[in-house]
Order: structure tokens, then C-alpha cells, then sequence
């Protein structure tokens, strides 16, 4: 294989996917990290550029200029990698003390002490470690329902493997970076490595873009704006899935219906926005009481519905008595002022064959009933018969 036809092959892969990548930056802001995987691209692409002019340009830069990019692609990714999951950002300064220090390392080993293999190793390291890390970053959450992540992390992942690993392959020490024609065998193996961990980087990135905008248009199908629970249709499916698995395995069901009381006294006193706040605040609450998996959702209003599976009616109550009791105890803290809060549950349990429109109506006319008897209480309606008597007294 020829070298210099190797070398620009990566250089014009790497300039399109630059191209590429500043592309999709600029048409799709809103998604965090691609402004960063574009500078990794072009950094890379500026690599191999230099790697090109080597011999007309002196040693010393050549050694500074290719640390820095090296340097500066590995980085790059892990700050894309962080941008995307939304992680905060690592200080700036505290890079540049590295990449600073990567050169000075590069330029004693270039200078001071000669030894391109101890150099080698250095950059490597530095840089596998800085790919390693962005795929841990990346890989977190339900592989089926991210599974570009996981794509990414791998492709980051093994990359950053192979940088740690590839000083070994020139074997120093032995023939190793001294035998001209093995050196440049493993030489080119490298450029086609970093062609090939370059390419599936960026189906990666642009993968995980895509995942990006679908992740979203779901979040804005299925929950609500203000409080980022579920919607009701949203709601409605999961409990009714839950029914199914609760009546298959024979396992109690709990629902809660909980109304914030006196609600449009609060927006007519505080605001409507003040009122936003509150209802964020009391599903802040409401979200600190439940299992991760427990489902809450905004049945309308000030209106919310909450399944608890697996949990019979001593539990459900406790739940819920902790919720009112938090409630009550914890006014919203809001800039028009601090709003006293208190709700309303109406609590039941899944009846063995039922519909998820029976169950809520015995759980809202539970609500109802709390409400009559003054609010800020838990009602609970177990059966039909006491759902007549109930219905009956509220008629
Ligand atoms: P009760 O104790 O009987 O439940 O009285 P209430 O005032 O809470 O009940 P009502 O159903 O009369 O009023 C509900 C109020 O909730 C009316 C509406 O302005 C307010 N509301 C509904 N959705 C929102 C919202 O998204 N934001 C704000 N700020 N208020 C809302
Ligand atoms: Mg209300
Ligand atoms: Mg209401």
C-alpha cells in the first residue's frame, strides 16, 4: 500500500465528514454536542493534513501541531459526549493544562531525550483514555430505547482501546520502530484503523442526532409541557398494561386521583404563573413519594393520576397519607410569594376483570368524596356497593 495515497484518502474522508458534521451543526443547533464532534472532525481533519507536510515543515512543530489536534479530537469528543447526555461542561482551563502538558511531555521526548516510541505512547495513552471516557459517557440509559448510544460508545470505545493499545504493536525495544519496512506496516495499519473509527464515529454521531430529534418528538408526544409527567393518553395505556400484568400475575393495583384544592382561588390570588409553579411543585413532591416504578400523570388541570403496582390498599393509603401530609407541610415557593397547598386523593384498587375507565371513576368519585368532606383527606371506595352508596349520597 502507498502511504501518501493512504494519508490523503483519511484527509479528504476526514474533510467531508467535517463538512458533513458543521452541516448538521448548523441546521440542527437544538441538539447538543454536534458543534463539538465538528471541531473533533476538523481537528482530525487538520491531523491529517499535517501528517501530509511532514518533512517540509521542522520536527518541533510538527511534533507540537500534531499533539494539539491529536489532543484536541480526543477532547472534542468527550465534550460532544457530555454536551449530548447533559452532563456539565469539564473547565476549559483544566484541558489546556493538559493538552500543554501533552506538548511539553512531546517535546522533551523530541528535544531533550529523543525517543519517538516513549512519545508514542505518551499521545496514545492520553488520547485513548479521552476516547474511552466519552464512551462511558455515552453509554447510559435503556439500550433499546437508546441504542445509538451504545453504538457510539462502542465505536468510541474500541477506538480509544486500540490508541492504548497500538504503541505495543511497534514493539520497541525488539526490531520494532527500527525496522523500516515493519514500522511502516503498522504505520498504515493505524491510518486505516483511524479511517475506519473515524467513519463509524460519524454515522454515530449522526445516528445519535437522529435519536436526538425522536427522543424529543416522543418526550413532547407523550408528556405534558408543564410538569413533564405523563399525559392521560399516555397514562391511560400504561395503566392499562398494568391491569393486564397485575391480572395476569394475580398482584394488587392501586390507583390515586389527587386534586389540588381550592386551585382557582390560588391562580386568582397569586397568577396563573404563580400557579404553574405550584403544580410543578406538587408534582416535585408527589415524584419524591413513588418507586421508579410508579406511574404519575396529568389527568387534566390540577387534576393527577397515580398507579402504584404491586401494592395493596395499607400501602397505597401510606403513599398517599405521605403525599397529603408533604403537601400540606410544604407551600410553593414561587416569585409572586409562598403558597399554601393542600390536595384531595381519592384511592382504589384494580378489581379483578375491570376496564381502566371503572377504576378511575371509583377512584375520582373516592376524590370527590374527600373533597365534600372538607379536603386536604384521603376517601378510599374499594367495591361497587360502596361505590353506589357513595354516588348516592353525592346525588
Ligand atoms: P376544588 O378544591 O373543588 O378542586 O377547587 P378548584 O378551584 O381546585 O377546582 P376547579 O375545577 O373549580 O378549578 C381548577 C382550576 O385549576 C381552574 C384553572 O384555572 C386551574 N388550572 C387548570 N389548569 C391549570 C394550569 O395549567 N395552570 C394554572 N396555573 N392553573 C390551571
Ligand atoms: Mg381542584
Ligand atoms: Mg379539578
Amino acid at each position: 500500500m502507498h502511504t501518501p495515497t493512504l494519508l490523503i484518502m483519511a484527509t479528504i474522508l476526514m474533510g467531508i465528514v467535517t463538512a458533513v458534521m458543521v452541516a448538521m451543526w448548523y441546521f440542527y443547533r437544538r441538539i447538543p454536542g454536534l458543534l463539538a464532534w465538528a471541531l473533533s472532525y476538523l481537528s482530525g481533519f487538520l491531523l491529517c493534513a499535517v501528517v501530509l507536510t511532514r518533512g517540509q515543515i521542522s520536527e518541533a512543530w510538527f511534533v507540537i501541531d500534531g499533539q494539539v489536534l491529536s489532543f484536541l479530537m480526543a477532547y472534542l469528543n468527550l465534550v460532544g459526549a457530555r454536551a449530548y447526555i447533559g452532563r456539565p461542561a469539564i473547565s476549559h482551563a483544566r484541558a489546556a493544562g493538559m493538552g500543554a502538558a501533552l506538548v511539553v511531555l512531546a517535546l522533551h521526548f523530541t528535544i531533550v531525550q529523543p525517543n519517538p516510541g516513549i512519545r508514542f505512547a505518551v499521545v496514545s495513552a492520553v488520547t485513548g483514555l479521552l476516547f474511552i471516557l466519552g464512551a462511558r459517557v455515552l453509554a447510559t440509559g435503556n439500550v433499546h430505547r437508546f441504542p445509538a448510544r451504545y453504538i457510539f460508545a462502542l465505536a468510541s470505545g474500541a477506538h480509544g482501546l486500540f490508541l492504548l493499545i497500538r504503541p505495543l504493536l511497534f514493539n520497541p525495544g525488539k526490531a520494532g520502530l527500527f525496522d523500516p519496512s515493519y514500522a511502516l506496516t503498522i504505520s498504515q495499519i493505524i491510518v486505516l484503523e483511524s479511517i475506519v473509527a473515524m467513519t463509524l464515529l460519524a454515522f454515530g454521531s449522526l445516528m445519535l442526532a437522529n435519536e436526538h430529534s425522536t427522543t424529543e418528538l416522543r418526550r413532547l408526544a407523550e408528556r405534558d409541557s408543564l410538569t413533564s409527567v405523563f399525559n392521560s393518553r399516555t397514562f391511560l395505556t400504561l395503566l392499562d398494561k398494568a391491569m393486564s400484568r397485575a391480572r395476569r400475575k394475580k398482584l394488587p393495583l392501586a390507583v390515586l386521583l389527587l386534586d389540588l384544592d381550592h386551585f382557582k382561588s390560588i391562580n386568582d390570588t397569586w397568577g396563573h404563573k404563580a400557579g404553574d409553579d405550584a403544580l410543578r411543585h406538587f408534582v416535585g413532591i408527589a415524584n419524591g413519594c413513588m418507586r421508579n416504578e410508579d406511574v404519575i400523570g396529568r389527568m387534566g388541570g390540577e387534576e393527577f393520576a397515580i398507579f402504584l403496582s404491586d401494592t395493596d390498599l395499607t400501602e397505597a393509603h401510606g403513599v398517599a397519607e405521605r403525599m397529603r401530609a408533604l403537601v400540606a407541610a410544604h407551600p410553593a415557593t414561587t416569585a409572586e410569594g409562598t403558597i399554601p397547598l393542600t390536595v384531595s386523593i381519592g384511592v382504589t384498587l384494580a378489581l379483578a376483570g375491570e376496564a381502566t375507565d371503572a377504576l378511575l371513576h371509583r377512584a375520582d368519585v373516592a376524590m370527590y368524596q374527600a373533597k365534600r368532606k372538607g379536603r386536604d383527606r384521603i376517601e378510599t371506595i374499594l367495591s361497587d356497593a360502596d361505590l353506589r352508596t357513595s354516588t348516592s349520597i353525592a346525588a
